[in-house]
C-alpha cells in the first residue's frame, strides 16, 4: 500500500532543564545543533515525504539558524502543553495545500540519534497497525522507593520504556488529538491509547537517547565521536569531470536531453558528457570507483548506450552503500550549442534520474571565452558535484 508519511518534530519546549542560555534542542553535539540532527534523520529518509518542526515562538531565530539550507516545511508554533504542540503540528499538515498525509511520525527534537532502521521499522509496523512507537524493553531491575529506601521490587515483565518516533495513521491520530484537547497526556501514544487505537511497540536503536541533562549532553558528545555516530550525519561530496570531442553530426545529448546542433559528441555510448560527470561524482561520493570501472568502454554492450543506464546504476550503488543523494550541480563548458533554453528540461531529467526533487538539481553553463578546446568548438566539457548523506542501510 503506497502511503505518504510526514514527520512532525516537536521542539517547542523551553529546554531550560539543562541550564545555560541556549535551549537544549538548539545546542550542538559534535558541532551540529541537536534539532538539525533530528531533522536530518527524517529528511534524509526515503520513506519520509516532508518534515515539519513545531517550535517555541521565542526560538524563531535559533530555529532558522539550525535548519539553514534544509528543505523543511514552514515551522509552526507550539502550544502550552506537549499535546497542544503535537496537535498544532498535525493541524498544520492537515491544512497544507498539496499535502496529503496518510501516516505521520511524531518525534522529539531531543532525540537526535534515531537511526534510519528505527524509522523504517516504525513505518513498516504502520502497514498493519494504527500506531507504532519506538521503545525498549526494560532490562534493569526496577524498585519502588519509599523516601530514599527500597519499598519493593517491581516485576518488570512486559515493561517497556517508550521513546519517539511515534508513528500513526494520520486521520486517526489527528482525530484522537482533537478529542484529547485539555487532557494532561505525556506522549502521543497516550492520546492514541485514550482513543482506543492499537499501538505496536517497535524495538529501537539503543543510541536513540533523549538529551535532557548536562550529563546526557556529555554522553551525546562521546557518542558523536564514535564510529557509530559517523553514520548518523555523514555528508559526502563527490566531483566528476568529463570531456567528449565534437564531430560532424546533427545533435548533442546533454543531461539526457537531445539538442539539435550542427555537431555531435563522439563516444562509445551516447557520449552524454554531463551525465558521465554526474556518474563519476556519485561514485566518487561513496568511494565506488569511476564510470570506466563499472562500464568499461571496451565492453561492446555499452556501444551507443543511453547514459541514463549508467546514472541509474550509480544511484543504486549509492543507495546500496546507505547513501541518500542530496543534490547535484552540473556545469557545462562550451561555446555552442546554447544551453540556456534547455536548462530546466535538463535539471528535471537529472532530478528524475537521481530521485531527488527538482530544486535539488542544478544545471549551469559557461563558455571559456573562446579559449582552449571548448572555445574552438572541438569538444564539450562537463563538471559535476553531488552531495550524499549517509544514513545507514535502509
Ligand atoms: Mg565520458
Amino acid at each position: 500500500m503506497p502511503s505518504t508519511c510526514y514527520a512532525v518534530i516537536v521542539a517547542a519546549g523551553s529546554g531550560e532543564r539543562m541550564g545555560g542560555d541556549m535551549p537544549k534542542q538548539y545546542q550542538s553535539v559534535g558541532g551540529i545543533p541537536i534539532l538539525r540532527r533530528s531533522v536530518l534523520a527524517f529528511l534524509s529518509h526515503p520513506l519520509i515525504a516532508g518534515v515539519l518542526v513545531v517550535i517555541n515562538p521565542s526560538h524563531r531565530h535559533l530555529y532558522d539558524q539550525a535548519v539553514e539550507g534544509l528543505d523543511v516545511l514552514p515551522p509552526v508554533f507550539g502550544g502550552a502543553t506537549r499535546q497542544e504542540s503535537s496537535l498544532n503540528g498535525l493541524e498544520a499538515l492537515s491544512a497544507r495545500k498539496g499535502t496529503s498525509a496518510d501516516l505521520v511520525m511524531i518525534h522529539d527534537a531531543a532525540r537526535p540519534f534515531v537511526s534510519a532502521e528505527t524509522i523504517t521499522a516504525v513505518h513498516g509496523s504502520l502497514a498493519s497497525h494504527s500506531g507504532a512507537i519506538a521503545a525498549r524493553r526494560v532490562v534493569d531491575t526496577l524498585k519502588r522507593s519509599a523516601g530514599d529506601f527500597i519499598a519493593e521490587t517491581v516485576n518488570r515483565d512486559g515493561l517497556w520504556s517508550v521513546a519517539t518516533p511515534q508513528g500513526f495513521r494520520f486521520p486517526e491520530i489527528i482525530h484522537a488529538h482533537r478529542a484529547a484537547i485539555g487532557k494532561a497526556l505525556t506522549d502521543d501514544a497516550a492520546v492514541a491509547e485514550l482513543a482506543g487505537m492499537k499501538i505496536a511497540l517497535v524495538p529501537m536503536n539503543p543510541e536513540n537517547m533523549k538529551i535532557t541533562s548536562a550529563g546526557d549532553m556529555e554522553m551525546a558528545e562521546k557518542f558523536c565521536s564514535s564510529p557509530a555516530a559517523a553514520a548518523v550525519c555523514d555528508l559526502r561530496v563527490g566531483s566528476g569531470f568529463d570531456v567528449h570531442r565534437l564531430i560532424k553530426g546533427n545533435s548533442v545529448r546533454l543531461c539526457g536531453v537531445s539538442i539539435p546542433h550542427n555537431l555531435a559528441l563522439e563516444g562509445h555510448s551516447d557520449a552524454d558528457v554531463a551525465l558521465h560527470a554526474v556518474v563519476d561524482a556519485m561514485l566518487g561520493a561513496v568511494g565506488a570507483g569511476d564510470i570506466g570501472s563499472h562500464f568499461p568502454p571496451s565492453d561492446p554492450q555499452w556501444r551507443g548506450a543511453d547514459s541514463e543506464i549508467f546514472v541509474r546504476h550509480a544511484v543504486e550503488i549509492v543507495k546500496s552503500r546507505g547513501g541518500n543523494i542530496n543534490n547535484v550541480d552540473v556545469t557545462l563548458m562550451c561555446e555552442q550549442p546554447r544551453i540556456g533554453p534547455h536548462r530546466d528540461a535538463m535539471a528535471a531529467r537529472l532530478a528524475d534520474m537521481l530521485g531527488i526533487s527538482p530544486d535539488r538539481a542544478s544545471v549551469k553553463a559557461t563558455t571559456t571565452e573562446r579559449l582552449g578546446f571548448t572555445g574552438r568548438n572541438e569538444g564539450i566539457a562537463a563538471q559535476a558535484s553531488v552531495t550524499v548523506i549517509m544514513g545507514g542501510k535502509r
